[in-house]
Parts: C-alpha cells; structure tokens; sequence
C-alpha cells in the first residue's frame, strides 16, 4: 500500500488548471466507473477536466454519467495530444504502468504534467509524483470513494457519481462475491445507495443488454469450445478470429467468458485465449492462492491481480499460444499439490 497525504493530493489539485483523468486499453466497467466518478465530482467542485481512453469501449458501458464527454484517444488523437501536453495534473485510474495505455504511453511520459495514480493492480511503475495505491481495495472505484471523502467531498456523492463507482465495484467483484469484498467495501455500497441509485438498473444496463450473437458465441464457447482437465483442475476456452466472425464480435462480447469453468466443480485456473487486432489476447483466473499476476507477468507479457489478470502470446498464433500454456501446466500441478 503507498498512499500520499491528503495535504499533498489538495495542494496539486488546488493548483492545476487543466486536469486530464487517463484509464487503461479496453476500459472495463471499474476503469470508466472510476474515471466518470472523478470527473463528476472535479465537474462539481468546477475544475477544468476531461476523460482520455486508449480507446474505443463496449457500449454497455456507455451509458454512465459523463460517459459523452470522454475522449477516446483513438479517433480524437491531435485533441488528445494537445489536451494532455496544456494539462499541469493528470490522473492515471485503474492500471499502473504506460505499456497498458498503447500509443497514449508515450504521450504521457512526455507530459510535463505532475500525475496521480489511483489503482489496485498489483506491482505499480514509478511514473507518478503521487500514489493512491491499495491492492486490497476490491477496485479502483473503491479508492475513488476514499479519496473523494478524503478530499472533504463525501457529501458531494451524488446519484451521478454513486452510479459511476456502484458500476466498478460490482463489474470487478463479479457482484460483490470476490475475496476482494471487504467490510468496508460494503460500508461504501451502503453510503452509494442511499444516494438514490436503483441497483437494478445499473445490473440490467451492464449484464442485460447481450445481443443475440453475444449469447450464441457464449454458448458455442461453452458446448464447443471449453476443454476441461479435471486433474490440473483446469479448463481453457479459445476463439479465433473467424469464428468471432462468425458470431459478429462486437468489443466487450467476450467479456466474461473466462469465468464460466469456475462452474465446474473442482475447477480452480480458467483461461481464455481469443485472436485479433494482430495478437493473442490472454485471460486468466484462479480460485485460491495461484498467482495468475506473476503467471502473466513471467511468462505471457502481462498482470493484473493475483485471482485475475490478462496478458498476450508471445507470438501471434493461437495454438503456439495454447501449447505454451499447457507446457507450463505442471506449474500449476505443483500449487495444487501443496494442500
Ligand atoms: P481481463 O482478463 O479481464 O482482460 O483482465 C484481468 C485483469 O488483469 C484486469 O484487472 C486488467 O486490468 C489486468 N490486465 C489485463 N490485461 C493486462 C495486461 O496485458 N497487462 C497487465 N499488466 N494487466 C492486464
Ligand atoms: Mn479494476
């Protein structure tokens, strides 16, 4: 845990002028949660501020208040660009190090601006003047909450910026069911709700809203397309770029696949590997003390959380990919053994 005096983080943000909050590639629901939370509350407390993505994201999450106000560094770069070189105070929300933004990295190291980092992602880089950092947080909508309250702003929760955090904490707890959920965790769902906020709608509006084709490539994962070691304790799904064809892949459309086998009784190591945009995209997740942070982190260009992280082949085609992983299976046949 590194976290910076309250005195320090109001000093910046008295200061600045033109705040920029960034969050990482392929924002999920506690990214742009975390992100919108913050930009209602500087919006509020009327700060110059705007939300920057890598990129472009699925649109189950683009209902969130604030959501037409950010700007996705993909199709908006010179805006982008200049909007993060004029910025004096830059918040980096829900990831710890440049090689998760792609192509904005390198606008940010270059950015003269003091930058505050806010994340509970495992082993964060040293790019920030300040840190707001807790692993034991469920999410980074989590830490929001305390650094809002910490910066004198309970009261200012408002509806709109309870929606923004109750969305991260839920999409990154898997409705609030990890080890991650806390005491405390609940205490802050508590104070978010009695904002007025319907439960419900927030559920529906992200985990309602399939198209047909989600369904149905769901369902081919599951009737086709999981393979299940039950003596590793282990199950694996994989999709290329074809049949994401087939079912009409929109962005987010996989979103949750990798969980599935956890239904399995005995299962405790899931993976997904699906193909495109010229690499391998890997997830994986664990149930237990398995480390899927070093896992990805060793051996497949990534991280992430100790239950939960992604990363990417090392080279790009599938099955390489695939066989790699099951090679490296034993040592997961070790951690097993231990109990
Ligand atoms: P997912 O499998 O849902 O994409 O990601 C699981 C967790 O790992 C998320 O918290 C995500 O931020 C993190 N993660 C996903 N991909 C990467 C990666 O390539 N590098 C790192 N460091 N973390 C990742
Ligand atoms: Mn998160």
């Amino acid at each position: 845990m590194q976290k910076d005096s309250f005195q320090k983080f109001k000093s910046f943000i008295k200061k600045s002028n033109h705040i920029v909050i960034v969050t990482h590639y392929n924002p999920d629901g506690d990214a742009i949660g975390s992100s919108l939370a913050l930009y209602n509350y500087f919006i509020k407390v009327k700060k110059n501020v705007t939300v920057i993505t890598p990129n472009e994201y699925p649109e189950f999450l683009r209902w969130l208040p604030g959501n037409k106000k950010v700007l996705p560094f993909n199709s908006n770069q010179k805006k982008a660009a200049t909007l993060i070189s004029k910025s004096d105070l830059i918040f980096t929300l829900d990831f710890n190090n440049y090689s998760r933004l792609e192509g904005l990295g390198e606008l940010l190291n270059n950015a003269p601006a003091k930058k505050i980092l806010i994340d509970h992602h495992q082993q964060p880089d040293n790019y920030a003047t300040l840190y707001f950092h807790d692993v034991k947080a469920c999410s980074t909508c989590e830490l929001v909450y305390e650094f809002i309250c910490g910066l004198g702003g309970k009261k200012l929760v408002d509806k709109n910026i309870a929606t923004c955090l109750y969305t991260g904490i839920m999409t990154d707890t898997g409705s609030f069911r990890y080890d991650s959920v806390t005491p405390k965790t609940h205490l802050i769902l508590s104070n978010l709700l009695s904002t007025g906020l319907t439960p419900s709608n927030v559920h529906a509006s992200i985990y309602d809203t399939y198209s047909e084709n989600r369904m149905k490539l769901l369902g081919y994962c599951l009737s086709e397309k999981m393979v299940v070691i039950p003596e590793l304790q282990t199950a694996y799904i994989s999709l290329t770029e074809k049949e994401l064809q087939k079912f009409e892949h929109k962005k987010g459309d996989t979103e949750g696949i990798v969980n599935y086998p956890f239904s399995i009784k005995g299962i405790t190591f899931c993976a997904f590997f699906s193909e495109g945009e010229g690499k391998i995209k890997i997830s994986f997740r664990s149930k237990g003390k398995f480390d899927v942070n070093q896992f990805a982190r060793k051996y497949f260009n990534g991280g992430g959380h100790i239950n939960a992280a992604g990363g990417r082949g090392n080279v790009n085609d599938l099955q390489k990919t695939i066989n790699q992983f099951l090679d490296l299976l034993p040592i997961y046949k070790k951690e097993i053994l231990k109990k």
